[in-house]
This record gives C-alpha cells, structure tokens and sequence, in this order.
C-alpha cells in the first residue's frame, strides 16, 4: 500500500525527540510523502511544549522542501472527563489534532475509567485520532472504543512505534482494535510517532497489522493527501485555506 501522509511526527521541541521540522520535512520528501503532521507533545508532559508553541505554529510555512505541513499537536487526555491540556482557542488554530493517554498525564485508572475518558476525549470536536490505543499501559474497552470511535468520526490509530521502540506487549491489543474497525468500518490512521527524522514515514509494522485484520485502503487516513484534506476540511477543520491538491508539489 502506499502512503502520502505521516499525521504523527515530533520535533526537538517535545524535549526527548532529535530533529527540527526542517530536517523532518526533508526526510518526508526524501521518502515521497506529500504531507506530514507536526504533532509535538501536548503542555502536561513535563519537558513538553507550552501553549503559545501551539498558537504561533502559523508561522511554519505551508510547504517545506515541497511536503506540505499541518499544524498539530498529540494532546494528552488529562481525566476521565476528557479534558485536554491545550483550551479550544488555541485547538481551533491547529490543522489537526491527536490526543492519548500518557504516562504521568493520566493517572492509571480501570478499563472502565480508561476507555471513559478516551471516549469523552473523542466527543471533542476537534479531536481527529486517538493514539496508541493499543498500550497495555492503559487498557481500554476494545468493543466500545471502536464503536465509539466510529460514531464520532474519529480515526484510531495504528502506531509505529508501539511495534518496535515504545509501548512493549501493545501488539496483541492493536490487532484486535484493528480487526474490530475492519468488522465495522471504522476508520483508521498509520502513524510513524518519528522522534527523529529517519523514522518518518516508517509504517512496515502497523502495516502488517493491517493487512492480518483486512482493513481496506478507503479505510485507512494516510493513503491519499487529498483525503486528509477532505476529512479535516469536513470536521470543520480550516486545515490551510489556500492548500489544492492539483498544486504541483
Ligand atoms: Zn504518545
Ligand atoms: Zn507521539
């Protein structure tokens, strides 16, 4: 299969990750994708970013190196209630944004208190993925998150790196989400979660999970930019006004 979009990508600003978004976006089009997320971590991560990182992101350029670049952040879910650590004003300037369970973010709770909040955080409407829902570290309702997810239109996604660096046991958690969004249609995203540059774009192990639950390239986010485009613009989103797809990148 082939994939035009990273939606998960983060810059030495998340405080534990290597590259600029320069260096990112070079290794994007190095690898032909056509777009990539800049989703650094949300301001409750300890050496994480502050909130006016997020409200200046307007000044990245659209293009850079020929890849275009959304504006984003992967929000941590603070509480059972859903509540994100960045308020609407600054969400709603944000091309695109994810949001997760993190450690030292969410206390630990039950499957109950876990899958609770994942699915409060959904019925923000500017939330468009939820991510790692596979971490063992949080485990969740598999059945009412992705009908949940499904509902609210928001993408899950199948990261990366819970396959080879981070999240260890996540395997087994994903491919039964994932064949619970190919039973029911919900739909998905591949995310590199790339803490440098070299792994943009890397989907190898997200991609076989894919494959073994069946779920159809319509389905999956990442596959075309111009998807990526509509699905946000549909949401609401203002994703930036001047992007078109036939421009020639
Ligand atoms: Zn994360
Ligand atoms: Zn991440």
């Amino acid at each position: 299969m082939k994939y035009e979009v990273d939606t998960h990508c983060h810059t030495i600003a998340s405080g534990h990750a290597y590259s600029t978004v320069i260096e990112n976006a070079q290794a994007a089009a190095k690898k032909g994708l056509k777009m990539i997320a800049i989703t650094d971590h949300g301001p409750a991560m300890g050496e994480g970013v502050n909130r006016y990182y997020f409200g200046n992101m307007t000044v990245i350029p659209e293009q850079i190196e020929g890849v275009y670049i959304l504006r984003g952040i992967e929000a941590n879910i603070l509480d059972n209630e859903g509540t994100l650590d960045l308020p609407e004003r600054y969400l709603k300037k944000l091309d695109i944004v994810l949001a997760g369970l993190h450690t030292g973010c969410f206390v630990k709770g039950t499957v109950e208190d876990n899958t609770r909040a994942v699915i409060e955080a959904m019925k923000n409407p500017y939330v468009d993925i939820i991510v790692h829902p596979g971490n063992p570290e949080f485990p969740l309702d598999i059945d009412r998150f992705v009908e949940a997810a499904h509902e609210y239109n928001v993408h899950i996604e199948i990261n990366n790196s819970s396959f080879t660096v981070s999240r260890k046991g996540s395997k087994d958690n994903c491919i039964l989400i994932a064949k619970k969004a190919a039973a029911i249609g919900a739909r998905v995203s591949l995310g590199s979660d790339a803490h440098i540059c070299y792994d943009i774009g890397n989907f190898d192990k997200a991609e076989e999970v894919i494959k073994e639950a069946g779920i159809p390239a319509e389905n999956i986010l990442n596959t075309s930019m111009k998807k990526v485009i509509d699905i946000l613009k549909s949401k609401g989103r203002q994703v930036v006004p001047s992007y078109k797809t036939s421009t020639k990148i």
